[in-house]
């Protein structure tokens, strides 16, 4: 048929902000938050807010008050979040503990995960220096098993396995990784960056998809809230280009609809290093302080 479009693959836009209360948003997050705003409404589609706060050492109650001000502010509008809910809900991470269990599980059955007992400094010293900046260092492969995963934790559901393997109901306790394949190249269009190519093992090793303390990863949370939450475009910053590798791999395993990337730019301070909260000096209270208008902040 001439003429006619594929109406079938058609999703409304849904974007989303997502960010984590562990400090007082920055002028990087400015700019990436109205990006993605931006985008959300050209697209005449929904921004979504969610609050990513997995990590109890690390998220604190008065920073999603603050993080919320502050979108507020700087005239960022969404329709769904931790504030008035949404056919999502809950939009907080802390809250969405029994949809990570099952996905949890789904990866367990499907040999794709397995118990990790290192700690991160065994990991650190094993693997010499940490990759770029703060990503998760390549794991060395201590805790990897070599050949089938099921025949190392046992499959339940298969009553073959011997009595020296161990079974796991729940994932506390150890960290699980998600066995990447060495030389696997992962390979994206970017919509703003263009193709993309990272390879499993020299980009990344195997991640962690749920730490022993009992907290789900932010590789594999974001992933299970994007695909429940049916977003469409992840905008982020491009500090985190190899975790949408990861990120893939995830979504592949799990048997979930791929959303479409849009990495920003980062924005850098006047010594060429990237925004982190710890500048607090570029905050935007601080900022909001000094007189800037919400128009100034957005431009990063
Ligand atoms: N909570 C993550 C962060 O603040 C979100 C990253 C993402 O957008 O996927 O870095």
């Amino acid at each position: 048929m001439t003429g006619s479009t594929n109406v079938s693959n058609f999703r409304p836009y849904r974007g989303r902000i997502a960010p984590s209360p562990t400090g007082l948003l920055h002028l990087g997050h400015a700019r990436t938050f109205w990006i993605a705003a931006e985008r959300a409404a050209e697209n005449r589609g929904q921004l979504i807010l969610r609050n990513e706060d997995l990590d109890p050492q690390r998220c604190r109650p008065e920073f999603v008050d603050a993080m919320i001000e502050d979108l507020r502010w700087l005239g960022i509008e969404w329709t769904e979040g931790p504030d008035f809910g949404g056919p999502f809900a809950p939009y907080t991470q802390s809250e969405r503990g029994v949809l990570y269990l099952a996905a949890w599980e789904k990866l367990r059955d499907l040999g794709t995960i397995y118990p990790c007992t290192c700690s991160r400094n065994d990991v650190m010293q094993a693997a010499g220096a940490p990759n770029a900046g703060d990503d998760e260092p390549i794991y060395p492969g201590t805790c990897r098993p070599q050949g089938s995963i099921a025949a190392t934790v046992g499959l339940r559901s298969t009553g073959r396995e011997g009595a020296a393997v161990l079974t796991y109901d729940a994932p506390a306790g150890v960290n699980w990784r998600f066995r990447v394949r060495n030389g696997e190249e992962i390979s994206f269009d970017d919509l703003h960056l263009g193709p993309q190519r990272m390879v499993a093992g020299r980009d990344f090793g195997d991640f962690i998809v749920w730490r022993r303390d009992d907290v789900p990863a932010y590789q594999f949370a974001v992933v299970v809230d994007d695909a429940a939450m049916q977003i469409t475009e992840v905008v982020r910053g491009a500090d985190l280009l190899k975790s949408t590798a990861r990120q893939i791999l995830l979504y592949r395993a799990l048997g979930l609809k791929l959303p479409e990337f849009y990495h920003c730019d980062l924005v850098r301070d006047e010594n060429g290093v990237r925004l982190a909260k710890r500048h607090d000096a570029l905050s935007i209270r601080r900022l909001r302080e000094l007189g800037w208008t919400p128009q100034r902040a957005r431009a990063g």
